[in-house]
């Protein structure tokens, strides 16, 4: 008798109070072994290394869990010029990146002229970078100007795909419905799309998690990003309780093994919970790494959640050390492009 573990990494299909098990932790040694052999049978023991860009702390939506939400009369606000973006693309350059993501909460400023004019400066700067946008929901024929300016990847996360849990985190305002449509826009456009969810989100239950699995399936995206929920004091969410580590490297050994193919970040949010969060994602299966290119003036200011972390191997700067970080867990740190097997 083969194992739920064993299973689900042969492709077979396993009911949901089987998928329940695996997430509440059964043959979880397992589940993780299984995700580190998977993903090194498709990417090797590479974990490629993106250089996040912030670009602005100016959002118009008001999403009730994030620190940089439009109603936190406490966040700091800044926007960088596009020389400062330009700026950080050419250090991330002289270091040896070739990804750059620029993210940044939805502010009216960055038109969709200023975008498309910022990512055809940077295809000039380093023509053969990947320029990977997450700026948030946008309109198809936005989507498409910034891809023909250059951009090639889009991160924007579901967030839950559970209708009623969605509601609960967004004021009435947003729509899962138009975050879908732009995910499937993006993807038909063709873009490589990454999307993804927090773990342990405020009101989420597991069927929520098994509900996101089944839009990730739907959706078959080149790139899955999940983090724990933390916590920002002057949000709604506040008080609520942190997500678990535990929970979320689990999640990510599972989603691994569904989408073997596809590129999956040790995120910030795991490093901010705990010291060896990052590495407990990579060896469950995680093989994406983003150190922080923004500039060291603002970093703080980009602040979704409480403690976020924003210097030593978490930044640029850092890079030999994350560089250690990621031999020590068993791993090579990969400077390439790293695009997708998933497309
Ligand atoms: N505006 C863009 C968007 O909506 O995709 C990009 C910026 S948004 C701040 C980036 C991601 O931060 C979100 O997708 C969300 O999952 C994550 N985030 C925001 N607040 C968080 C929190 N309190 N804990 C963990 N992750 C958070």
């Amino acid at each position: 008798m083969k194992s739920l573990a064993e299973r689900l990494c042969r492709g077979d299909n396993i009911s949901d109070v089987e998928l329940i098990s695996l997430i509440n932790g059964k043959d979880e040694e397992e589940l993780i072994h299984l995700s580190d052999k998977v993903r090194r049978s498709y990417y090797g023991d590479k974990v490629f290394i993106r250089g996040l860009i912030e670009i602005s702390s100016y959002c118009k939506n008001d999403c009730l869990y994030c620190g940089i939400r439009a109603s936190n009369k406490e966040a700091s606000r800044y926007r960088l010029t596009a020389e400062e973006i330009i700026a950080c693309v050419k250090k991330g350059a002289e270091l040896g990146f070739s990804t750059f993501v620029l993210q940044g909460g939805e502010d009216p400023y960055f038109t969709d002229l200023r975008i498309c004019k910022i990512v055809e400066k940077i295809k000039e700067a380093a023509p053969d970078a990947a320029v990977t946008l997450s700026l948030g929901e946008k309109s198809r024929n936005a989507y498409k100007m910034y891809f023909d300016a250059g951009a090639c990847r889009y991160l924007l996360r579901h967030e839950t795909a559970d209708l009623e849990h969605y509601r609960k985190l967004h004021p009435d305002s947003m729509s899962l419905e138009n975050r879908k449509r732009c995910l499937f826009d993006l993807k038909e456009i063709g873009y490589q799309v990454g999307s993804g969810f927090m773990v342990g989100s405020p009101y989420q239950t597991i069927e929520n998690l098994l509900e996101d699995i089944k839009f990730l399936k739907e959706l078959d995206p080149a790139m899955i990003g999940i983090g724990p929920f933390v916590p920002h004091k002057d949000t709604p969410f506040g008080e609520f309780s942190q997500g678990s580590v535990e929970l979320t490297v689990r999640m990510i050994a599972i989603l691994r093994l569904i989408f073997p193919k596809a590129l999956i970040p040790a995120t910030t949010a795991l490093g901010t919970l705990s010291p060896d969060g990052r590495e407990k994602g990579l060896m469950a299966g995680a093989n994406v790494v983003m150190p922080n290119l923004s500039p060291v003036m603002v970093r703080k200011k980009y602040n979704l959640y409480d403690n976020k972390l924003a210097t030593g191997a978490e930044s640029a700067e850092g890079l030999r050390l994350l560089e250690d970080k990621i031999r020590n867990a068993g791993y090579v740190m990969s400077m390439e492009r790293g695009d997708s097997l998933a497309v």
